[in-house]
């Protein structure tokens, strides 16, 4: 029986042999990705072969069937390095729990053993061209078909469709109801004809996200996570895992605009003796450890089968703020010299570029404080005037 600390010493050995220690001074690839797709795979395969891909999933679906103290584990270690597995964060933070939550027995077998090895890829398509706060307006439609449903429709800032296999989306299916029935949650084959990928570039010259059309494209009747209908319910799991994995993952001690970086570059710059530089530098590194602390209790509930209701939408916001905040200290420390720079940008300023957009992805910082008021504070709801109305008797939906 291997105790926690063997555990742990062996997961550092591993990512000493496999993994890259990150190089502050390293410049971005302008494409955003880094690390050619075939790295990435091959990578996730070998952390798989390792046993540190799935470590908490259950072993007859791929993964290591272990608990929560190996998982912090191994995250805690895993900070120190740069792990080239960016297509496979959204699949494995978002789908592989939900689909772990209410899938059919033949899902999980199906898909979650080639998520873990880096075989196949996901995204997930909820965000519309018209709105991506109130989800439910969705607009995609699902009708049936002898064999299943035909989708037809857009969606917007995909992250991973381009390289994505699988997608995990919403459409509506019966439109005679109010906006928040009468949605299905299917898994769609992004390779499929009737499916077009077109990226959106963004200010960094990277191409994160895209818009995705789907145009008579056909999946089975057994590709419906959860049941037909009840999508929203399926929605509302996959946005607690989003929250729980973007407000509580791993943080990273390379993180450009992590505590330990932050504090390198003061020093380079000989700001680290300037009490407003160092009395900033300790607000960060209080609220990275209360954030770690925080993710910590809040892993350990989902792991308890606890529901930890709202508190996901805390951990969502104070990770989005604390990237704020990094941002622009980051920004003082630096100076004119984040503008003087190559032309290819270096880590540091590409976070501060993309830092922001954590403050939209996964429902923005408004949509978390209206959730904690209502539901941890107990304010007065949002008015939600068109909450009980059909969809189909919804103005913009004519
Ligand atoms: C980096 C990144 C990655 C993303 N990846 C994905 C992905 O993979 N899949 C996906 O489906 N989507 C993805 N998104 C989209 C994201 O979920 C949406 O951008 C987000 O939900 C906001 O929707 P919107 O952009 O349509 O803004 P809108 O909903 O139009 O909101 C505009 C503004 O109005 C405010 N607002 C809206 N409604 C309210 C309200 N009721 N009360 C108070 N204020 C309100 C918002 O806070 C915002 O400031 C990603 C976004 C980013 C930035």
């Amino acid at each position: 029986m291997t105790t926690i600390d063997e555990f742990r010493a062996g997961a550092r050995d591993w990512l000493r042999a496999n993994a890259k220690a990150f190089d502050q001074d390293t410049e971005s690839d302008p494409e955003g990705g880094a690390v050619p797709l075939a790295v990435s795979k091959a990578f996730q395969k070998k952390l798989w072969e390792a046993g540190y891909a799935g470590i908490m999933w259950p072993v007859e679906y791929g993964g290591q069937g272990l608990g929560v103290a190996e998982l912090l584990a191994f995250n805690e270690v895993a900070a120190d390095f740069v792990l080239p597995v960016w297509p496979f964060v959204v699949g494995l933070g978002m789908p592989g729990p939900t689909l772990l939550e209410l899938g059919t027995e033949e899902q999980k077998r199906r898909h979650l053993p080639p998520m873990l090895r880096g075989e196949e890829i996901w995204c997930q398509l909820f965000s519309e061209p018209d709105g991506g706060s109130d989800v439910a307006s969705l607009r995609t439609a699902a009708v049936r078909t002898e064999t299943g449903w035909r989708i037809n429709g857009s969606k917007v800032w995909t992250s991973g469709a381009q390289v994505s296999d699988f997608g995990a989306l919403l459409a509506r299916t019966d439109p005679t109801v109010p906006k928040h029935q009468g949605i299905t949650m299917f898994i769609v084959d992004m390779h499929h004809p009737g499916v077009t990928v077109r990226p959106l570039r963004v200010a960094t010259g990277s191409a994160p996200f895209n818009e995705v059309h789907f145009q008579d494209v056909d999946v089975p009747a057994d590709a419906v996570i959860g049941a037909v209908d009840r999508g929203w319910q399926s929605a509302v799991v996959m946005l607690r895992n989003e929250r729980v994995s973007l407000g509580t993952g791993p943080r990273s001690r390379s993180n450009p605009l992590g505590f330990d970086s932050l504090l390198e570059l003061a020093r380079e710059r000989g700001l680290d003796r300037d009490p407003a530089v160092r009395r900033r530098l300790a607000e960060i590194h209080a609220r990275e450890a209360a954030l770690g602390a925080y993710g910590r209790v809040l892993h350990e509930e989902t792991t308890a089968g606890r529901n930890i209701g709202a508190r996901g939408s805390a951990a969502k916001l104070a990770g989005a703020a604390q990237q704020l905040w990094a941002a622009d200290l980051a920004q003082e420390i630096l100076g004119e010299e984040l503008a003087l720079g190559s032309d290819r940008m270096n880590p540091v300023a590409m976070a501060i570029i993309t830092g922001p957009g954590m403050a939209t992805a996964g429902g923005t910082n408004e949509i978390q404080r209206n959730i904690i008021g209502e539901r941890v504070l107990g304010l007065a709801k949002d008015p939600g005037v068109d909450r009980d109305l059909p969809f189909n008797q919804l103005r913009f939906s004519r």
